[in-house]
């Protein structure tokens, strides 16, 4: 059944997002060896802004972590985590990242000329998205004997009430306090402002691109987006992410007969992390089938459009509680149901990753609520963003193949 598409080429925005991310691994490293500058690691969905706004260097482990998985070094870093304590059932960013670590290696040598990852100055986690970066982080705080802060956030909200947000608000104030003492500074209203604003421009244009795929054929696939958030991901908060989503927003809007897949005959939706590994075999696996996947939730994950820059504390407290993974069942299926309609997806992907429960939406029953309620017909494929352990290429090409063909039947 697989049949070999013709590639759709990268947009030519690619070129600048590799510029902007030697720019942003540059300044890293120069900040980590300047006794002038400081180093806040920040978890992904953690308070980039304030930390920004505070002159810090924002460095995100999770986004080493995936290039652990993407570059397959993680199958070498993990079991040095593992032997030193650390459970293989629990996040495998965690474990890649540690056993990287250990063994003194990192991707970012080959990519960016980085001998090491930069050390921090202060660890700032929010437990929004999950238990694990409070652990994760803690490992380099004891390691190094470095201060790790951080928002300790409610979870599985159903409506975010003024008392979460009153809740969230206080634990930033109180925080920030606490980083202006390690900044070496007080905190600039203006400059948080700024911060804040950015962000929410980023968050803006970022969710342009990703409604783009309301048009067949869709332009760019859910896998071109795990490429193109990375500035989303790191620069949140900076000039260079507003201007690369200006320009690849525009460039995509000039081509409205761009496909990411060539004759694209079945739109799904990606639930759940990527398998940074694999993406490129399930990609060609998929396109083959002539299936493009056009949304996910994880790339929209960096979407925060409560952010206000006219009411910036209350702002970053919404944003950091609103988002899709801190969320119950209900909000989550009709979160899913809005996307797949705004999208014209004919079924969804429920990528159940073995090491990150919280990003797994397929373990309550919500896939069959949306087959049995909505009629979207759904597959479950077992892996992990970085265990590759835990998936079987095989095993996932006989599954999509069986899913496209269940589709064509239906
Ligand atoms: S959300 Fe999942 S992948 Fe991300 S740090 Fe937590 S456990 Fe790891």
């Amino acid at each position: 059944m697989e049949a070999k598409q013709a590639e759709a080429k990268a947009p030519a925005s690619t070129a600048r997002l590799k510029e902007l991310m030697a720019g942003y691994y540059h300044r890293l490293q120069q900040a980590a060896t300047d006794p002038g500058q400081k180093v806040a690691w920040c978890s992904s969905i953690g308070p980039a802004e304030l930390l920004l706004a505070l002159g810090f260097k924002v460095y995100f482990p999770e986004n080493h972590g995936a290039a652990l998985g993407a570059s397959r070094m993680a199958g070498q870093t993990i079991p040095l985590a593992v032997a030193a304590g650390y459970s293989p059932e629990i996040c495998s960013y965690l474990t890649s990242d540690i056993g990287a670590h250990l063994a003194g290696i990192t991707p970012l040598t080959a990519s960016h000329g980085l001998a090491e990852i930069p050390r921090p100055d202060v660890l700032v986690f929010n437990n929004n998205q999950c238990r694990e970066v409070q652990d994760w982080f803690m490992y380099y705080a004891r390691l190094w004997g470095v201060p790790m802060l951080g928002v300790n956030s409610p979870r599985v909200l159903g409506q975010v009430k003024p008392s979460h947000v009153a809740d969230v608000v206080s634990q930033l104030q109180e925080l920030a306090g606490a980083l202006e003492d390690i900044a070496g500074q007080r905190l600039d209203p203006a400059r948080l402002e700024r911060a804040v604003g950015l962000s929410r421009r980023c968050t803006d244009l970022w969710q342009r691109v990703l409604e783009l795929s309301a048009r067949r054929p869709a332009p760019l696939s859910f896998f071109d987006h795990c490429i193109h958030m990375a500035p989303a991901v790191v620069l949140r908060g900076a000039p260079e992410a507003v201007e690369y989503y200006e320009a690849l927003l525009g460039e995509l809007e000039q081509d409205p007969a761009r496909a990411a897949v060539p004759g694209e005959r079945w739109r799904l939706y990606w639930d759940g992390m990527p398998v940074w590994g694999r993406l490129r075999m399930l990609s060609d696996t998929l396109g083959g089938l002539g299936a493009a996947v056009v949304a996910s939730t994880y790339c929209n994950s960096w979407l925060f459009p409560a952010l206000d820059p006219r009411d910036p504390w209350d702002s970053m407290a919404r944003a950091s509680l609103e988002c899709f993974n801190v969320r119950d069942e209900e909000f989550k299926q009709a979160y899913l149901l809005r996307w797949a309609r705004l999208c014209g997806v004919q079924g969804i992907i429920f990528h159940d990753a073995r090491t990150c429960p919280y990003n797994t939406n397929s373990r309550f029953g919500l896939p069959r609520r949306l087959r049995e309620g909505q009629g979207i017909p759904s597959l479950v494929l077992d892996g992990d963003l970085n265990d590759l352990r835990c998936f079987s290429d095989e095993q996932a090409r006989t599954n999509l193949e069986a899913f496209v063909e269940q589709l064509a039947q239906a």
